[in-house]
């Protein structure tokens, strides 16, 4: 199949073609049709896999489906994805910024080891995507004014099974406090460990399963 038959509008089937994205990977093929009907996902993928525009892809849509209803684009804090690490939370920026480039897509990337300032700075900006690594999250909602998840519609955990090997689950139970319970959770792992089933069943409702 192709990206629209997918069922994804002509602006990011287009994107995907200016990245040279020829046909859908397969679980881009297999989560988008279920993302794009509202459901939650867990997606047992690698980097590499393209899972990053299985999740990437479908919140753009819904962020273009939103900004169709109030434009302009601005719906601040739309979605917030979690990273394990600071190399793959730049990543997945840069693809949402690639892929969202024809809507001046704004991003804030919000890792430890990086001045607090020039974050909050970005998130002044009021960027419709955060990409974070848990502690550093928790840190800007702790510390810097006006920043807060109450927008969030759409949580992505990425490489869930690091993410909670590297002693993020204190964050985590801060992040999913303050995130509202109204919202679309996609979870992405390379292994499905106890730890991660265990996540899953808090923070997913319903969920279809993928596998890469
Ligand atoms: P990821 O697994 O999401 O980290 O993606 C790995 C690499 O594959 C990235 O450089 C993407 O730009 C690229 N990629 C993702 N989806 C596709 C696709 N459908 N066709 C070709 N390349 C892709």
């Amino acid at each position: 199949k192709s990206f629209k038959e997918l069922g994804l509008v002509e602006q990011l089937v287009e994107a995907c073609d200016s990245l040279g994205w020829k046909n859908p990977s397969k679980i881009q093929a297999e989560a988008i049709p279920h993302a794009l009907e509202g459901k939650d996902l867990i997606g047992l993928a690698q980097t590499g896999s393209g899972k990053t525009g299985a999740f990437a892809l479908p919140i753009l849509q819904a962020l273009l489906a939103a900004a169709a209803a109030v434009p302009p684009v601005q719906h601040a804090f739309f979605a917030c994805v979690l990273s394990p690490t600071r190399e793959l939370a730049i990543q997945i920026a840069e693809q949402f910024e690639a892929l969202g480039s024809s809507i001046s897509l704004k991003t804030a990337v919000l890792v430890g080891g990086v001045d607090h300032v020039q974050q909050s700075i970005a998130l002044g900006k009021r960027p419709h995507i955060v990409v974070a690594t848990p502690g550093r999250l928790v840190d800007h909602l702790s510390n810097t004014k006006g920043f807060s998840l109450r927008t969030i519609k759409y949580l992505v955990l990425d490489e869930a099974d690091r993410l909670l090997n590297e002693d993020f689950e204190k964050s985590l139970d801060e992040i999913l406090n303050a995130i509202p319970r109204e919202r679309r959770t996609y979870l992405f792992s390379a292994t499905m460990t106890k730890k991660v089933q265990k996540l899953q069943r808090a923070c997913l409702r319903n969920p279809v399963k993928i596998e890469a």
